[in-house]
């Protein structure tokens, strides 16, 4: 039984939740649950924890987080077996986000910021000195369990601060499974794992004993995460959804980018807060990359995650299915389906990767954040309406520019309103490079430097001499 950590102790929850694998649809594994109860004493640990936890020195912290990495890492085969369990992914990607999360966790155990002398003139000098902000909570949705929890409790527990980390209620267990292996090396309180059914999130960010909340979810919760935490002006970090435009330039060689840009949507199933979400194609390119997508999807492998060779996987959960079949719909509606098109006939939560053409802007599958292996092809014949067209969302998280030139592509990519956007490639995130949406895919940072500053306080000491 998989159970919870609070101050430094594994226990049962006062519930039980079950856990689906999505390639079966069938139960699993039962965790525990929290109930408020439970939250409250993981936020109390955390709160009695901090004082000690903030001022024991960076190196004995950096110390204790290297030890947990590398426990973590003698044990990445399960924790990536489970994952693919859980969360439907193929094992060879999973076995990949769990060295990305060791990576980020040894990345932020080796990376401090010291105070800086900002001025030094003779009449003042004035320090910079940065603090840890209190108790954090690090809330995750399903697709990446463990790297997105990684990339909020490395720099938050290296900065000082101590956690209550709240996984998504359908991939519970790896969380879990990295509470356990924390249990022995981390001081009581300093990071507690509890888990809900999506019923403890609205009390966790509006904990008056919570001085942080970093998000990781949909735009919608994130618009109730920001309206909760503002009664205590809390800090937060709000990583959103995303409806990344794929723009294909006229110069572009078909044969080259159709693949890169079918892994670019297909990936984890498409559900990427990054992956491309729509393709915008020039008309005299258009016809061919079509048919070199419909190829692509029409000859990928789509199978449970834990057999050898699966390309993609299931989808994660029920819920997400469904709102899929409605997308499926949308595009048999609107568009022209040429790959793909239905759920696969067999157990789990399998959608065919599906291309769709003729499917005018206005369409479901093009406004909105579709999370899934259906993806819209669109044409254009001016490129400065297509950027317009690109531009034309509420989110604005990355996207993708695919072309021979790429000195052309990077003018083209500076009018585009993203946090993040890639030429001719995808999903390249340095841990050393910072991250974060524009416009309603959220706003803060993570990784980078500006990543750790999030889970700081700026101090300044002004010294008349
Ligand atoms: P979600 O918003 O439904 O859930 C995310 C987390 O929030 C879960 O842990 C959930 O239990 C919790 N939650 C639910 N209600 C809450 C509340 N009222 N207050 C606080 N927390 C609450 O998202 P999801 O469906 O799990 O994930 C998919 C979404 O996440 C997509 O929109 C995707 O684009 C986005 N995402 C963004 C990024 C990014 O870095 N920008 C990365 C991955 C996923």
């Amino acid at each position: 039984m998989y159970q919870l950590l609070i101050d430094g102790q594994l226990v049962d929850g006062a519930r039980q939740l079950d856990v689906v694998n999505p390639a079966t649809g069938a139960v699993f594994a039962t965790c525990a649950r929290a109930d408020e109860a439970q939250l409250e004493q993981a936020v109390a640990a955390a709160k009695k924890a901090f004082p000690t936890w903030a001022t024991t020195p960076f190196a004995q912290r950096s110390k204790m987080l290297l030890q947990w990495a590398d426990v973590i890492e003698a044990r990445a085969d399960e924790f990536a077996r489970l994952l693919t369990q859980e969360q439907g992914k193929p094992l060879p990607q999973a076995a990949h986000e769990m060295g990305g999360a060791i990576a980020v966790l040894r990345t932020f155990a080796n990376m401090e910021l010291k105070p800086e002398v900002l001025r030094d003139d003779g009449d003042c000098r004035i320090i910079r000195q940065w603090t840890p902000l209190g108790v954090v909570a690090a809330i995750t949705p399903w697709n990446f369990p463990m790297l997105l929890l990684m990339m909020k409790l490395a720099p938050g527990l290296s900065s000082g601060n101590t956690m209550v980390a709240k996984p998504a209620p359908t991939t519970p267990l790896t969380t879990l499974l990295l509470g356990e292996t924390a249990a022995d090396i981390l001081p009581a309180g300093v990071l507690n794992v509890i888990v809900d059914q999506n019923d403890l999130g609205a009390r966790l960010t509006s904990h008056p004993d919570i001085a942080k909340v970093s998000f990781t979810g949909s735009t919608g919760t994130g618009k109730r995460v920001m309206q909760a935490a503002a009664d205590t002006l809390k800090r937060i970090t709000l990583e959103l959804g995303g409806n990344d435009a794929a723009l294909v330039l006229d110069d572009a060689d078909i044969g080259v980018v159709a693949p890169a840009i079918f892994q670019a949507a297909t990936i984890n199933a498409g559900q990427v807060c990054l992956a491309a979400k729509r393709v915008y194609a020039p008309r005299s390119l258009y016809e061919p990359l079509c048919d070199a997508l419909a190829q692509l999807a029409t000859d990928a492998v789509v199978d449970d995650g834990a057999k050898q060779g699966t390309q993609i996987g299931p989808i994660q959960n029920r819920a997400q299915f469904e709102k899929l079949k409605e997308f499926l719909a949308d595009a048999h509606a609107n568009g022209s389906v040429i790959a793909g098109g239905a759920p696969l006939d067999r157990e789990g939560f399998f959608i065919a990767p599906t291309i769709v053409k003729d499917i005018p802007d206005s369409a479901r599958l093009v406004q909105e954040e579709q999370f899934g292996p259906v993806l819209p092809i669109l044409a254009y014949d001016d490129l400065d309406d297509a950027i317009a067209r690109a531009n034309d969302s509420e989110y604005g998280l990355g996207g993708t520019i695919w072309t021979s030139n790429p000195e052309r592509a990077i003018e083209v990519a500076m009018k585009i309103d993203t946090g993040t956007v890639w030429i001719n490639k995808h999903l390249d995130l340095p841990f050393d490079v910072p991250f974060g949406g524009a416009k309603q895919s959220g706003f803060g940072a993570e990784m980078g430097r500006e990543g750790l500053e999030e889970f700081n306080q700026s101090k300044i000491v002004n010294v008349a001499l």
